[in-house]
């Protein structure tokens, strides 16, 4: 890895040790309030939390800190890296005024305690006022950031720097295939697999979860294994990233494959170069690359006949009723293809259409030509449309996702990013004789040497062009389901 070596650059990484610090606390505080904080500490954890934010504003907005980064003379990539990133947060912090901020925390705070009890009751009309709200902040937002041809791109580009409605049309354009795809594949399952309703002792799952991944190549001394109702990776430092699962009593390819999917996650930010340890290139470069690595070990690793051939025998020893089951019925088991109504149980044939139904919408709410209480029924609508079935309720439907409630508008898109690049690193880096001789070791290293180490040094373009040597490209992604669900 090239050294710092600019006198400006090693003063401004010095500052941004404070920015780091805060970084950590927040992250950790954060885990804490979705795994063991009381429920009744909501309001203050909130307090502190934005708080420390106000700090980190504080400290990217300090004139001498923005006169140093835009005077800064780079002369290597980490240097590069360094300074592409902090303009990138320099400009988040200086273009949304203190006002939008707090308006935007106060709004989100309420949409999720409205979102709850309107998805349990299933009543959209109940959720529509403060999505209305949401939906003109994140309007605001776009113009405020400033963007060219389309206003979502400036909120695309927050979760995947450098994504637009352009790309985005390129990503969706084989959404026919996929669509073709889906409904031959579809056919070749049964509704239903016998495992989904056997029960387990979650002691044993647990302990079979941490047996794989140590084996995978997970390192738990720098790392932990906790339960929370929604399974997520976060990381502090280097030395300290964490992922949860959920155990739901049965069924248990859920948190068995939730498990490794934040694993992935979990491993890309284990294997940041040391070198980079509390500079601003330390952590994943976007959402899509990160996701792009969660799924590479859940769906191209884990979903497969090699995967169940390793770890057959302590799955049986962990989960006894296994034994009725041979290597195929556990592959068929991980690999079903059925219409889903719910996003996250959908399989990865299906899963990119659930996500493009999200971005039209998304993308027409922000351009001002869908309103929300137009919602339930497109949503419907499309859903009978690309998956072929229709939500009975809201609740299975529209209200599903939480992101809406967080004002996360742009987010969706780097979920089919990342099963799409996954695809594109299987084929390109030459992956599939290493998983099925279960050399999970090269694997790691393959996805170390060409994506981990590098942090966010260089955008999400240029990394995907350096380590498979072209940009995304979503034919790869087709392949790769029409060889493992249609051959
Ligand atoms: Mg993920």
């Amino acid at each position: 890895m090239e050294q710092i070596v600019t006198p400006e650059i090693k003063e401004l990484v010095k500052r941004y040790r404070d920015i780091w610090t805060l970084d950590y606390a927040l992250s950790l505080l954060g885990w804490d309030m979705e795994t063991y904080m009381p429920a009744n500490s909501f309001r203050e954890r909130g307090e502190v939390r934005g708080n420390i934010r106000t700090q980190v504003q504080r400290i990217y907005t300090h004139p001498e800190f923005v006169s140093l980064v835009e005077n800064a003379k780079t002369q290597n990539d980490v240097e590069k890296g360094i300074i592409r990133v902090l303009k990138r947060w320099i400009k988040y912090y200086t273009k949304l005024p203190k006002r939008f901020i707090e308006e935007e925390e106060r709004t989100t705070a309420k949409a999720f305690q409205v979102w709850k009890e309107a998805k349990e009751k299933s009543d959209f009309k109940m959720f529509q006022p403060v999505l209305e709200d949401i939906v003109a902040l994140e309007r605001e937002k776009a113009d405020y950031l400033g963007y060219e041809e389309h206003p979502y791109n400036a909120l695309l580009d927050l979760y995947e720097e450098g994504l637009t409605v352009k790309k985005c049309e390129k990503i969706f354009s084989v959404v026919p295939q996929i669509s073709n795809l889906f409904k031959k594949a579809k056919e070749r399952y049964p509704n239903k697999h016998p495992l989904e309703d056997e029960p387990y002792d979650m002691i044993f799952l647990r302990r079979l979860i941490e047996n794989i991944l140590t084996t995978l190549g997970f390192d738990f001394s720098r790392g932990r294994v906790d339960v929370s109702p929604h399974p997520f990776t976060v990381e502090m430092g280097l030395y300290d990233i964490r992922i949860t699962v959920r155990y739901e009593g049965k069924d248990f390819r859920r948190a068995l494959m939730a498990a490794v999917h934040e694993f992935g996650h979990a491993m890309y930010e284990m294997n940041v170069s040391k070198d980079l340890w509390t500079t601003p290139v330390q952590h994943g470069v976007s959402l899509g690359i990160h996701e792009s690595q969660s799924r590479f070990w859940e769906n191209v690793v884990g979903r497969t006949r090699y995967f169940v051939e390793r770890f057959h025998d302590r799955m049986v020893m962990a989960l006894p009723f296994l034994k009725d089951y041979d290597i195929d019925d556990l592959y068929r088991y991980l690999t079903l293809v059925r219409p889903e109504l719910i996003r996250v149980e959908a399989d990865e044939v299906q899963y990119a259409l659930h996500i493009y139904l999200r971005y039209e919408l998304e993308k027409k709410l922000i351009e001002g030509t869908l309103k929300v209480n137009e919602l339930p029924q497109v949503w419907n609508d499309l859903m009978d449309d690309l998956i072929g079935i229709r939500p009975p309720k809201d609740s299975l439907g529209v209200l599903q996702d939480i992101h809406w409630a967080h004002a996360s508008i742009g987010y969706f898109p780097t979920y089919a990013i990342g099963s799409m690049f996954a695809a594109q690193l299987y084929e390109k880096l030459d992956m599939k004789h290493l998983i099925e001789n279960k050399n999970y070791k090269e694997v790691m290293r393959n996805l170390r040497e060409n994506i981990h180490k590098w942090g966010s040094i260089y955008p999400p373009d240029e990394l995907m062009m350096r380590a498979s040597g072209e940009y995304l490209n979503p034919e790869y992604f087709i392949s790769y389901l029409r060889d493992k669900y249609l051959s």
